[in-house]
Protein backbone atom coordinates (compact mmCIF):
# COMPACT_ATOMS: atom_id res chain seq x y z
CA UNK A 1 0.00 0.00 0.00
CA UNK A 2 2.72 2.49 1.38
CA UNK A 3 6.51 1.97 0.47
CA UNK A 4 8.94 3.79 2.82
CA UNK A 5 11.13 5.24 0.37
CA UNK A 6 11.43 8.72 1.90
CA UNK A 7 12.50 7.05 4.99
CA UNK A 8 15.69 9.13 4.77
CA UNK A 9 14.06 12.24 4.90
CA UNK A 10 13.68 12.46 8.26
CA UNK A 11 15.08 15.62 9.21
CA UNK A 12 13.33 19.39 9.30
CA UNK A 13 9.46 19.93 9.87
CA UNK A 14 7.42 17.16 10.44
CA UNK A 15 4.53 17.93 7.93
CA UNK A 16 7.62 18.05 5.14
CA UNK A 17 9.21 15.17 6.57
CA UNK A 18 6.45 12.21 6.94
CA UNK A 19 5.01 13.03 3.66
CA UNK A 20 3.68 10.03 2.36
CA UNK A 21 4.72 8.37 5.57
CA UNK A 22 1.59 6.41 7.27
CA UNK A 23 -0.15 7.99 9.43
CA UNK A 24 -0.34 5.05 12.37
CA UNK A 25 1.20 2.20 12.37
CA UNK A 26 1.59 -0.92 14.72
CA UNK A 27 3.03 -3.73 15.25
CA UNK A 28 2.84 -6.66 17.38
CA UNK A 29 1.25 -4.51 20.10
CA UNK A 30 0.79 -6.37 23.63
CA UNK A 31 -0.69 -4.30 26.03
CA UNK A 32 -1.28 -5.16 30.07
CA UNK A 33 -2.83 -3.81 33.33
CA UNK A 34 -1.30 -5.32 36.65
CA UNK A 35 1.20 -8.06 37.31
CA UNK A 36 1.51 -11.14 38.52
CA UNK A 37 -1.87 -13.17 39.27
CA UNK A 38 -3.44 -9.76 38.79
CA UNK A 39 -2.37 -9.55 34.93
CA UNK A 40 -4.75 -8.98 32.48
CA UNK A 41 -3.68 -9.25 29.10
CA UNK A 42 -5.74 -6.15 27.15
CA UNK A 43 -4.24 -6.39 23.50
CA UNK A 44 -2.47 -9.64 22.57
CA UNK A 45 -0.41 -9.32 19.65
CA UNK A 46 -2.15 -6.76 17.69
CA UNK A 47 -0.82 -5.24 14.27
CA UNK A 48 -2.86 -2.71 11.84
CA UNK A 49 -1.98 -0.10 9.64
CA UNK A 50 -3.55 3.56 8.65
CA UNK A 51 -2.63 5.00 5.50
CA UNK A 52 -2.03 8.80 6.38
CA UNK A 53 -5.84 10.26 5.45
CA UNK A 54 -7.21 7.05 5.66
CA UNK A 55 -9.93 5.68 7.94
CA UNK A 56 -9.77 3.11 9.96
CA UNK A 57 -12.02 0.95 12.20
CA UNK A 58 -11.70 -1.05 15.48
CA UNK A 59 -14.84 -3.28 16.02
CA UNK A 60 -15.58 -6.16 18.41
CA UNK A 61 -17.70 -6.60 22.08
CA UNK A 62 -17.15 -4.38 24.93
CA UNK A 63 -14.11 -5.61 26.81
CA UNK A 64 -11.94 -6.98 23.43
CA UNK A 65 -9.36 -4.24 24.23
CA UNK A 66 -10.32 -1.57 21.10
CA UNK A 67 -10.13 1.59 23.68
CA UNK A 68 -6.80 0.08 25.27
CA UNK A 69 -5.27 0.50 21.80
CA UNK A 70 -5.87 4.14 21.25
CA UNK A 71 -4.78 4.82 25.53
CA UNK A 72 -1.91 2.79 24.69
CA UNK A 73 -1.04 4.95 21.35
CA UNK A 74 -1.68 8.56 23.45
CA UNK A 75 0.50 7.21 25.95
CA UNK A 76 -2.39 6.38 28.80
CA UNK A 77 -0.80 3.04 29.29
CA UNK A 78 3.09 2.78 29.87
CA UNK A 79 2.83 -0.81 29.84
CA UNK A 80 3.14 -2.32 26.48
CA UNK A 81 5.53 -4.17 24.10
CA UNK A 82 5.74 -4.16 20.29
CA UNK A 83 5.94 -0.70 17.85
CA UNK A 84 3.61 2.29 17.01
CA UNK A 85 4.73 5.00 15.05
CA UNK A 86 3.08 7.86 14.01
CA UNK A 87 3.44 10.17 11.01
CA UNK A 88 6.37 8.14 10.35
CA UNK A 89 7.84 8.77 13.99
CA UNK A 90 8.83 5.84 16.26
CA UNK A 91 6.82 6.40 19.85
CA UNK A 92 8.61 5.68 22.93
CA UNK A 93 7.56 5.53 26.70
CA UNK A 94 7.06 9.39 26.36
CA UNK A 95 5.59 11.47 24.36
CA UNK A 96 6.23 14.76 23.01
CA UNK A 97 4.87 17.81 22.21
CA UNK A 98 4.13 17.79 18.62
CA UNK A 99 2.76 14.70 19.29
CA UNK A 100 -0.05 15.88 21.52
CA UNK A 101 -0.27 18.50 18.83
CA UNK A 102 -0.72 16.47 15.61
CA UNK A 103 -3.11 13.51 17.70
CA UNK A 104 -5.55 14.32 19.46
CA UNK A 105 -8.79 12.42 20.72
CA UNK A 106 -12.44 12.52 20.96
CA UNK A 107 -13.94 10.43 23.67
CA UNK A 108 -17.44 8.76 23.83
CA UNK A 109 -19.19 11.16 26.52
CA UNK A 110 -19.36 14.68 25.66
CA UNK A 111 -20.73 15.00 29.22
CA UNK A 112 -17.91 13.61 31.15
CA UNK A 113 -15.68 15.16 28.64
CA UNK A 114 -16.25 18.99 29.37
CA UNK A 115 -15.63 20.27 32.77
CA UNK A 116 -19.36 21.71 33.49
CA UNK A 117 -17.66 25.25 34.92
CA UNK A 118 -16.30 25.82 31.77
CA UNK A 119 -17.22 27.96 29.07
CA UNK A 120 -17.26 27.00 25.39
CA UNK A 121 -15.04 30.19 25.11
CA UNK A 122 -12.84 28.86 27.99
CA UNK A 123 -12.45 25.35 27.25
CA UNK A 124 -11.52 26.57 23.47
CA UNK A 125 -9.76 29.34 24.06
CA UNK A 126 -7.19 27.45 27.34
CA UNK A 127 -6.14 24.65 24.30
CA UNK A 128 -5.65 27.38 21.97
CA UNK A 129 -3.27 29.21 23.99
CA UNK A 130 -1.84 25.87 25.70
CA UNK A 131 -0.74 25.05 22.23
CA UNK A 132 0.66 28.50 21.47
CA UNK A 133 -1.93 30.07 19.19
CA UNK A 134 -1.83 33.96 19.73
CA UNK A 135 -5.19 34.86 17.28
CA UNK A 136 -7.52 33.20 19.89
CA UNK A 137 -10.53 34.83 19.26
CA UNK A 138 -10.63 34.48 15.00
CA UNK A 139 -9.67 30.99 15.97
CA UNK A 140 -12.44 30.10 18.70
CA UNK A 141 -14.97 31.74 16.20
CA UNK A 142 -13.52 29.73 13.11
CA UNK A 143 -13.27 26.07 15.14
CA UNK A 144 -17.25 27.14 16.38
CA UNK A 145 -18.26 27.73 12.25
CA UNK A 146 -16.18 24.79 11.56
CA UNK A 147 -18.25 21.93 14.00
CA UNK A 148 -21.96 23.66 12.94
CA UNK A 149 -22.28 25.42 15.75
CA UNK A 150 -22.66 29.57 15.84
CA UNK A 151 -20.93 32.44 17.27
CA UNK A 152 -24.30 32.58 20.05
CA UNK A 153 -22.93 29.16 21.52
CA UNK A 154 -19.31 30.74 22.37
CA UNK A 155 -20.24 31.71 25.86
CA UNK A 156 -22.66 28.51 26.94
CA UNK A 157 -21.70 26.10 29.37
CA UNK A 158 -22.36 22.49 29.23
CA UNK A 159 -25.56 22.64 30.60
CA UNK A 160 -27.05 24.90 28.07
CA UNK A 161 -26.00 22.00 25.64
CA UNK A 162 -27.39 19.48 23.83
CA UNK A 163 -25.70 16.48 23.63
CA UNK A 164 -24.81 16.75 20.21
CA UNK A 165 -23.90 20.17 20.62
CA UNK A 166 -21.65 18.88 23.43
CA UNK A 167 -20.12 16.95 21.20
CA UNK A 168 -19.32 19.37 18.42
CA UNK A 169 -17.56 21.62 21.18
CA UNK A 170 -15.32 18.13 21.80
CA UNK A 171 -14.79 17.94 18.42
CA UNK A 172 -13.80 21.70 18.20
CA UNK A 173 -11.45 21.33 20.85
CA UNK A 174 -9.93 18.11 19.02
CA UNK A 175 -9.31 20.30 16.19
CA UNK A 176 -8.27 23.23 17.54
CA UNK A 177 -4.20 22.21 17.36
CA UNK A 178 -4.85 21.51 13.82
CA UNK A 179 -4.14 17.90 14.33
CA UNK A 180 -3.20 15.22 11.90
CA UNK A 181 -4.81 12.58 13.35
CA UNK A 182 -7.97 11.83 15.35
CA UNK A 183 -8.51 9.05 17.62
CA UNK A 184 -11.83 9.02 18.04
CA UNK A 185 -13.48 5.92 20.75
CA UNK A 186 -17.46 5.52 20.50
CA UNK A 187 -17.78 9.38 19.12
CA UNK A 188 -21.59 8.64 19.00
CA UNK A 189 -22.87 6.07 21.36
CA UNK A 190 -23.14 8.02 24.01
CA UNK A 191 -25.77 10.39 21.70
CA UNK A 192 -29.67 9.92 20.86
CA UNK A 193 -29.88 8.31 17.19
CA UNK A 194 -31.50 10.89 16.23
CA UNK A 195 -28.10 12.90 16.34
CA UNK A 196 -25.62 10.30 15.74
CA UNK A 197 -25.68 10.38 11.87
CA UNK A 198 -25.36 14.51 12.16
CA UNK A 199 -21.72 14.04 13.95
CA UNK A 200 -20.57 11.33 11.86
CA UNK A 201 -21.35 13.37 8.85
CA UNK A 202 -19.51 16.31 10.48
CA UNK A 203 -16.34 14.15 10.62
CA UNK A 204 -16.88 12.70 7.31
CA UNK A 205 -16.77 15.91 6.32
CA UNK A 206 -13.89 17.29 8.24
CA UNK A 207 -12.05 14.31 7.11
CA UNK A 208 -12.60 15.60 3.67
CA UNK A 209 -11.33 18.81 4.19
CA UNK A 210 -8.31 18.80 5.85
CA UNK A 211 -6.98 15.29 4.97
CA UNK A 212 -7.23 13.68 8.89
CA UNK A 213 -6.15 10.17 9.37
CA UNK A 214 -9.03 8.43 11.59
CA UNK A 215 -8.66 5.30 13.56
CA UNK A 216 -11.97 5.02 15.29
CA UNK A 217 -13.11 2.55 18.02
CA UNK A 218 -16.91 1.25 17.61
CA UNK A 219 -19.44 -1.47 18.74
CA UNK A 220 -21.47 -0.38 15.95
CA UNK A 221 -20.44 -1.87 12.57
CA UNK A 222 -23.05 0.25 10.52
CA UNK A 223 -21.30 3.35 12.21
CA UNK A 224 -17.97 1.86 10.73
CA UNK A 225 -19.40 1.03 7.38
CA UNK A 226 -20.19 4.54 7.23
CA UNK A 227 -17.16 5.87 8.29
CA UNK A 228 -13.86 4.06 7.40
CA UNK A 229 -12.91 1.98 4.51
CA UNK A 230 -10.98 -0.67 6.56
CA UNK A 231 -12.01 -2.35 9.24
CA UNK A 232 -10.11 -4.80 12.28
CA UNK A 233 -12.29 -6.75 13.90
CA UNK A 234 -11.05 -7.69 17.75
CA UNK A 235 -11.92 -10.56 20.19
CA UNK A 236 -10.07 -11.48 24.04
CA UNK A 237 -8.09 -8.46 22.78
CA UNK A 238 -6.77 -10.07 19.89
CA UNK A 239 -7.41 -8.74 16.50
CA UNK A 240 -9.22 -11.99 14.45
CA UNK A 241 -9.31 -10.45 10.99
CA UNK A 242 -8.65 -7.20 8.94
CA UNK A 243 -10.71 -6.50 5.92
CA UNK A 244 -11.69 -3.60 3.15
CA UNK A 245 -15.13 -2.46 4.90
CA UNK A 246 -16.87 -3.22 1.52
CA UNK A 247 -15.84 -7.24 2.02
CA UNK A 248 -17.94 -6.77 5.83
CA UNK A 249 -20.61 -5.28 3.76
CA UNK A 250 -20.75 -7.97 1.71
CA UNK A 251 -20.35 -10.93 3.91
CA UNK A 252 -17.02 -11.66 2.70
CA UNK A 253 -15.67 -12.41 5.82
CA UNK A 254 -13.30 -15.47 6.88
CA UNK A 255 -13.40 -15.38 10.63
CA UNK A 256 -16.21 -16.80 12.29
CA UNK A 257 -16.37 -14.00 14.60
CA UNK A 258 -16.76 -11.13 12.41
CA UNK A 259 -19.61 -13.45 10.72
CA UNK A 260 -21.51 -13.44 14.38
CA UNK A 261 -21.15 -9.91 15.21
CA UNK A 262 -22.50 -9.18 11.50
CA UNK A 263 -24.96 -11.46 12.49
CA UNK A 264 -25.50 -9.65 15.52
CA UNK A 265 -25.72 -6.16 13.61
CA UNK A 266 -27.89 -7.24 10.65
CA UNK A 267 -30.42 -8.03 13.98
CA UNK A 268 -29.85 -4.97 15.69
CA UNK A 269 -30.90 -2.69 12.72
CA UNK A 270 -33.93 -5.63 11.90
CA UNK A 271 -34.59 -4.49 15.43
CA UNK A 272 -34.74 -0.87 14.84
CA UNK A 273 -31.60 -0.28 17.03
P1 LIG B 1 -13.22 -2.14 24.79
O1 LIG B 1 -12.85 -0.72 24.54
O2 LIG B 1 -13.08 -3.02 23.60
O3 LIG B 1 -14.57 -2.26 25.40
P2 LIG B 1 -11.08 -2.03 26.74
O4 LIG B 1 -9.93 -1.75 25.87
O5 LIG B 1 -11.66 -0.89 27.51
O6 LIG B 1 -12.22 -2.73 25.87
O7 LIG B 1 -10.70 -3.16 27.79
C1 LIG B 1 -10.01 -4.34 27.43
C2 LIG B 1 -9.73 -5.16 28.68
O8 LIG B 1 -8.78 -4.49 29.50
C3 LIG B 1 -10.95 -5.41 29.54
O9 LIG B 1 -10.86 -6.70 30.06
C4 LIG B 1 -10.82 -4.37 30.62
O10 LIG B 1 -11.45 -4.79 31.79
C5 LIG B 1 -9.32 -4.30 30.79
N1 LIG B 1 -8.87 -2.98 31.27
C6 LIG B 1 -9.04 -1.80 30.63
N2 LIG B 1 -8.49 -0.79 31.35
C7 LIG B 1 -7.99 -1.34 32.46
C8 LIG B 1 -7.28 -0.83 33.61
N3 LIG B 1 -6.99 0.48 33.72
N4 LIG B 1 -6.92 -1.70 34.56
C9 LIG B 1 -7.19 -3.02 34.44
N5 LIG B 1 -7.83 -3.56 33.40
C10 LIG B 1 -8.23 -2.75 32.43
MG1 LIG C 1 -14.01 1.00 24.89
Amino acid sequence: MNTRADTGANTGADTQATKGANGIEIENLNVWFGEHEDRVDAVRDASLCVPEGGSFGLVGESGSGKSTILRALTGLVPTWSGRMAVLGRDLGRRRDREFYRSVQMVFQDPYASLHPRQSVDQVLGETLSLHGFHDIDRRINKLLDDVGLGPAFRFRYPHQLSGGQRQRVAIARALAPEPRILLLDEPTSALDVSVQAEILNLLVDLRAERGLTYLMVSHNLAVVGHMCSDVAVMQLGEIVETLPVEDMRAGRTTHPYTRHLLQASLGEMAAGA
